[in-house]
């Protein structure tokens, strides 16, 4: 559905209430479908048994559908406990390893979430810039390749795959250069949804047109955490005149 009317739906990592309500609002307002992802830093801060009772309830409440989804999972006892507390999805990141070991790692992790009914969503390629404290420098940063991308899908099983286009986590300097050919190219060769990751700070049109060419799903956290710490920053200021 998702490939044939190429829209994609918008991944927005969590770490409190407010976020939640907010992003909650906004999806209704929208009347659009909304991912809830913990990532690395929101699993630390809140915890995984606040961040799923959150988004579980979220979900509940919430007149659009609501999934929640673990973003960056570091390793199986970490997928495991989200899924244990109600995660309906999470990703597996073994983007670190050489291909058959990312294979390998990520097959473990599908067929133990397949059996309960959650999607599992991995990465290939080695997507630049900062997220929690992991930096991937520009010269380590490494872009998906179509074949290697055609066997990964196959072999793992997973659902949707996160793909090193150009992107990169945190703030960008310039303006990020998308490489549209290679999106489109392993579009070509592979089936399910595409992910975009780092997608702050990305204008409109450049989303737009990678869409248009396959990515189903588009992850945002550095705008939510700036707009988070101005608004605090603002009320603080209101209150302390
Ligand atoms: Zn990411």
């Amino acid at each position: 559905m998702h490939k044939k009317n190429r829209y994609a739906v918008g991944a927005f990592n969590v770490n409190n209430m407010e976020i939640i309500q907010a992003i909650i609002n906004a999806a209704e307002e929208l009347e659009s479908p909304v991912i809830l992802q913990a990532s690395q830093g929101g699993l630390k801060y809140a915890g995984v048994e606040y961040i799923a009772a959150l988004g579980k309830l979220a979900g509940r409440k919430a007149n659009v559908p609501v999934a929640l989804h673990l973003d960056h999972g570091t390793d199986f006892e970490q997928v495991m406990q989200c899924i244990r507390h109600g995660f309906t999805s999470v990703m597996i990141d073994g983007s670190r390893f050489p291909l058959e070991e990312n294979i390998a790692f990520t097959k473990r992790v599908v067929e133990i979430a397949h059996s309960v009914g959650v999607t599992v969503e991995a990465e290939l390629g080695k997507i630049g810039g900062t997220e929690d404290h992991i930096t991937v420098s520009e010269k380590d940063a490494t872009f998906t390749d179509p074949e290697e991308a055609r066997i990964f899908v196959e072999e793992t099983g997973v659902d949707y795959l996160a793909i090193a286009v150009g992107t990169a986590h945190g703030v960008y300097k310039g303006e990020p250069k998308l490489d549209y050919d290679r999106i489109k190219a392993i579009r070509e060769v592979v089936d399910i949804p595409l992910v975009l990751h780092g997608s702050s700070g990305v204008p409109s049109e450049s989303l737009q047109k990678a869409i248009s060419l396959g990515i189903c799903k588009i992850n945002i956290d550095t705008d939510i955490r700036a707009s988070f710490a101005q608004a605090v920053k603002e009320f603080v200021k209101k209150q302390s005149r």
